[in-house]
Order: structure tokens, then C-alpha cells, then sequence
């Protein structure tokens, strides 16, 4: 797992496991991390990788409450590790269901960190991270929260806008939220230099992630199908066709 630099100072580095992407944001000799995961031996890498570039973690944040979003390893150190309201809410709210879904294999003091987070009020992150603006929607997941680094044209997008996901709507399904979502985050995508997906490849022609995720929303809603190459991703067709169940069941 090698870390790429995709602008100024933020990191990313790709998991094994659903294409799923950890960022590091660099300021001075501090490093903010976005989501670090997702196996034992990928989050034993990124603090090899603070390590060998002199940084020192001072902050984390998680996206949103899923599992494979509230990592954290004991060599990250004890950092405030930031959510929105509703994320903070949710990891706290079912621990037992948050350990089922990591499996087997993960020895204890990792596990004591999982969903840890405590709630970021404001739409910014407190100093030192003050530049970091969140933007929190309900798309994916209730309380889902982009990063926007305006300094550096960043993007850090979350579980959506993804080149191998498509949209996911679900848990709980949530149509209106998640286009609702995609509307609140298209001015912050036009305004990206790079976008960063939870899931996928970093890309500097966001807009193009906006369109995919309208259209294949769109073909869905209006003609019950799409042709999105997504779907032939691994799992994507078994969500493709939930989809297609719900806007019949609305319909
Ligand atoms: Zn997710």
C-alpha cells in the first residue's frame, strides 16, 4: 500500500479490501486522518508512513458510521477523532452491531477504538484543522460528512461520487436524502481541483463523479434501469437491483 500525493500536502492510500481509500492531510509536521482503514496490516502502513515522514497524527475524522469509516489503530495515537452530530450519535449507538460487522481476527485494543468519535459542532474542525469545512448531508448514511479543503481544492467526498460504487441510498433506504446530498455537495465539486472517494480512485475531473451518479440515479428513476458500467463492479449488482425493487415499490 503506497501513499500518493494527489495535491498539496493530502495523502491517500488504497485498502486491498473495496478499493477503500485512508487520507492523510499534512500541515507542518501534523497529519489529520480521513477515514484511516481498513485492515489491521493497512492501519500498521499509515503509521509506518507518519513515522518515516516525521508527522504525528493530532486529529482524525470519520464520515459517516459505518464500520470501515470509525477506525482508528493505538499507534495513531489518542487524538481527538472528529464526527458530525449524527455520526457521533450512530457509532455510539450500536457497538455490538459495529464489532459483528468488522469479523474476526482484530485483537482487542483495536477493536476498543472502533467508532470512538466525538461530535465536531460547526462546519469547520477546530484548530489546528480549522481549514477542513464539513459538509454534512443524509446521503449514503444519516449525518454524512464531505471534507472540503478550499486551500488546497480538495475534496474528501465520503462514501459517494465513486468511479467502482455506485450510489448507495440504503440503510436506511433513503432515495430523497441521497439526492438531496448529491445537490449539497455539487457546489463544492465544482469548485474541486481533486476529489477524493471513501471507495475508488482519487480524480481531478470531479464533475464527471456528479454526472455518473445523477444519470444513473436518473435512468433508474425515470426508466427502471441503467447501463452504468458500476454495476458490474463486485456486489454492485445485488444494490443495483434493491434500487430497481424500491422505485418499484414507490412507484
Ligand atoms: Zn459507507
Amino acid at each position: 500500500m503506497t501513499a500518493v500525493e494527489v495535491a498539496d500536502g493530502v495523502l491517500v492510500t488504497t485498502s486491498a479490501i473495496d478499493v477503500t481509500t485512508s487520507t492523510v492531510v499534512v500541515r507542518g509536521s501534523e497529519a489529520l486522518l480521513v477515514d484511516p482503514a481498513w485492515t489491521l496490516g493497512e492501519l500498521d502502513v499509515l503509521a509506518d508512513l507518519l513515522v518515516e515522514r516525521g508527522l504525528v497524527a493530532t486529529a482524525g475524522f470519520s464520515t459517516h458510521a459505518h464500520h470501515d469509516h470509525l477506525l482508528w489503530h493505538p499507534r495513531l495515537g489518542k487524538v481527538p477523532r472528529w464526527a458530525s452530530p449524527r455520526t457521533a450519535e450512530l457509532a455510539a449507538g450500536e457497538p455490538s452491531a459495529l464489532l459483528a460487522q468488522m469479523g474476526p481476527g482484530w485483537p482487542a485494543d483495536v477493536l476498543e477504538l472502533l467508532g470512538r468519535v466525538t461530535t465536531a459542532d460547526g462546519d469547520r474542525l477546530p484548530e489546528p484543522w480549522g481549514e477542513a469545512e464539513l459538509v454534512v448531508h443524509d446521503g449514503h448514511a444519516p449525518g454524512h460528512t464531505a471534507v472540503w479543503l478550499p486551500e488546497r481544492g480538495v475534496l474528501l467526498a465520503g462514501d459517494m461520487l465513486s468511479d467502482v460504487e455506485l450510489p448507495l441510498p440504503f440503510g436506511p433506504d433513503d432515495l430523497p436524502s441521497y439526492l438531496a446530498g448529491l445537490e449539497v455537495l455539487a457546489p463544492y465539486v465544482a469548485r474541486a481541483a481533486v476529489l477524493v472517494p471513501g471507495h475508488g480512485t482519487p480524480t481531478t475531473a470531479p464533475l464527471a463523479r456528479l454526472d455518473a451518479d445523477r444519470r444513473y440515479l436518473d435512468d433508474v428513476l425515470t426508466r427502471g434501469d441503467s447501463d452504468d458500467p458500476r454495476i458490474g463492479h463486485l456486489g454492485m449488482a445485488e444494490h443495483h437491483a434493491h434500487l430497481q425493487r424500491l422505485m418499484r415499490a414507490g412507484s
